[in-house]
């Protein structure tokens, strides 16, 4: 199947690397293996001029005397070096090589700089994966995205409902600047009136949904989408991933498709922590640089990537991808903007007639609606970088109600799930109110929003799930308040035979072990 395909991939030059679309026609010396226009030209040029002044019998000479043993020849070489390392059994496509090695053998002139290239790169299980589909679009075509099927902000605020709790400013924010980011893409309006790109800076405490929210939204409107954190970015040549490669991620996220991929998402999450390091002496080269790596990113440019790689300094294909069509998110903590925020507010506040006291914007939880561009510079941004991302969109540290809500409302909600798991084993599992409320309370404590609550649900719910496969009598399991404060243990239902032909009449039965009555800590 996969060879069928093959028609629907880019040819890569092994030498420059870069695709078929972009270098032209490419000659395939072997299978899969080919060369590009320039760079074969190139070769024979160079080898011209070697030829001129001798250089070439001595390179052939030197080439000679390398251990070929474990570089596969083909074709124009000595039998003798074609001797397989002792051991290593012979493979399909070897055996082929052979054949043709028959077939050449008359016009042999034993140069061994006819490597058999073509079986070091084809035997490469990733090979495949990195190839580019080609566009299999026309001039004229309509484009990828349909502006009637992208769905109107309401009902993409609907849709994110089903799964994110809570944080309705920034599901409505969000809804319409992507409805308007690919209404401009769908259109093209770009080059007559310019709408402006509308990325997105998510700001909001750690567990909050920032993340959950764009790869619902991504789900949903079935784009790709790529994450990256920005503090493994650092600029090109350093250690860390390159900037581009976030662009490789997208591209791999759209299975090769430069196209899908041209329409995507990216996320890039931690963006505050490449803030501009104050009082350093050295190079800043995972901070501001990092910021100046991004800005043709944000903005829309071509840009080289690398394909299945972070790096382009790997022995990998380059395609271009343009970035005007991306959707860039960014998203982070940005701790102690909050601190920033005040003491504008309470400077602009006291150079009125009644200066307002600071404790007032103490108190205030959500501190973060009142964000600006200029707080978002003074904590580190640089001001090109910011102006990039031009829609602003906090979201609030989420309250012990909205932690509930993320326990059992979600479609995919963490209580469904463990449902789900138990269901298998014909158990029902319930959680009851004060169980929840207990649960969304240690939450809040770990101060690290709605990632905690998972990680205590797994603490209590390892022993159920361990004992409860042992006894095949066990028909219900409620978890109350009591148990998840460590007071006493789940109730535990045995099954009767009506139960099994009907799980929704839930009589419950006395618990063999304990009982508990649901409270609050
Ligand atoms: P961050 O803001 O740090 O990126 P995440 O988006 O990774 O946080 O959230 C962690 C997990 O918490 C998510 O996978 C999701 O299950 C849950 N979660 C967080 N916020 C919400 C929310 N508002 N609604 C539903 N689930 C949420």
């Amino acid at each position: 199947m996969e060879n069928n395909n093959d028609n629907n991939y880019e040819e890569v030059c092994a030498v420059c690397r870069r695709t078929e679309s972009i270098a032209g026609k490419m000659i395939e010396l072997q299978k899969g293996f080919c060369i590009c226009n320039d760079c074969l030209q190139k070769s024979f040029d160079m080898i011209n001029e070697m030829s001129n002044n001798g250089q070439l019998d001595e390179l052939t000479r030197m080439m000679q005397g390398v251990d070929l043993q474990n570089v596969p020849l083909t074709g124009m070489q000595d039998k003798k070096d074609a001797e397989p390392v002792p051991g290593e059994e012979k493979k399909d496509d070897e055996k082929e090589d052979k054949k043709e090695e028959k077939k050449d053998d008359k016009k042999t002139t034993a140069t061994p700089l006819f490597l058999n290239l073509g079986s070091i790169f084809g035997s490469n299980p990733n090979a495949e994966r990195q190839r580019i589909k080609k566009s299999t679009r026309k001039e004229g075509d309509p484009p990828l995205i349909d502006i009637k099927k992208v769905p109107a902000p309401h009902k993409i605020k609907a849709m994110l409902d089903e799964y994110v709790i809570g944080q309705e400013k920034a599901k409505k924010i969000i809804s319409v600047a992507v409805y308007n980011h690919y209404k401009r893409v769908a259109t093209k309006t770009m080059d007559e009136i310019e709408i402006e790109k509308s990325n997105i800076l998510i700001i909001g405490p750690t567990g909050c949904g920032k993340t959950y929210l764009v790869k619902t939204l991504a789900k949903l409107l079935d784009v790709p989408l790529a994450i990256a954190d920005a503090t493994s970015l650092t600029e090109a040549g350093y250690i860390g991933d390159d900037i581009e490669s976030v662009l490789s991620k997208l591209l791999m996220a759209a299975d090769n498709d430069i196209e899908k991929a041209e329409m995507g998402i990216v996320f890039v999450d931690e963006i505050d922590k490449i803030a501009k390091k104050q009082n350093t002496n050295s190079r800043d080269v995972s901070g501001e640089s990092v910021q100046q790596g991004m800005l043709k990113l944000l903005e829309g440019a071509d840009v080289e990537v690398p394909v299945g790689a972070t790096s382009k300094n790997a022995m990998v294909p380059l395609t271009t991808i343009n970035t005007r069509n991306i959707l860039f998110i960014c998203g982070g903590a940005f701790p102690d903007l909050d601190e920033i925020i005040k003491s504008r507010l309470s400077k602009q506040t006291s150079i009125g007639f009644n200066g307002e006291l600071k404790d007032k914007f103490d108190k205030d939880k959500n501190i973060l609606n009142k964000v600006t561009v200029e707080d978002i510079k003074k904590f580190g941004m640089i001001p090109e970088f910011v102006g990039r991302l031009p829609i602003l969109c906090p979201m609030e540290e989420l309250s012990e109600d909205s932690l509930v809500q993320i326990l059992k409302e979600p479609k995919n909600a963490i209580l469904k799930q463990y449902q789900k798991l138990l269901e298998l084993d014909e158990v029902e599992l319930v959680f009851d109110d004060e169980a929840l409320r207990a649960i969304a309370k240690k939450a809040l404590k770990r101060d690290t929003g709605a990632r905690a609550l998972r990680a205590i649900i797994e603490e209590f719910m390892l022993d159920i799930m361990y004992e409860i496969p042992k006894d095949e009598n066990i028909g219900r399991v409620i978890i109350t308040g009591d148990f998840i404060d460590g007071k006493g243990g789940p109730i535990v239902e045995i099954r009767t035979v009506e139960k099994i032909k009907k799980p929704s009449e839930t009589e419950s039965l006395p618990a063999p072990s304990e009982t508990a009555s649901g409270e609050e800590n």
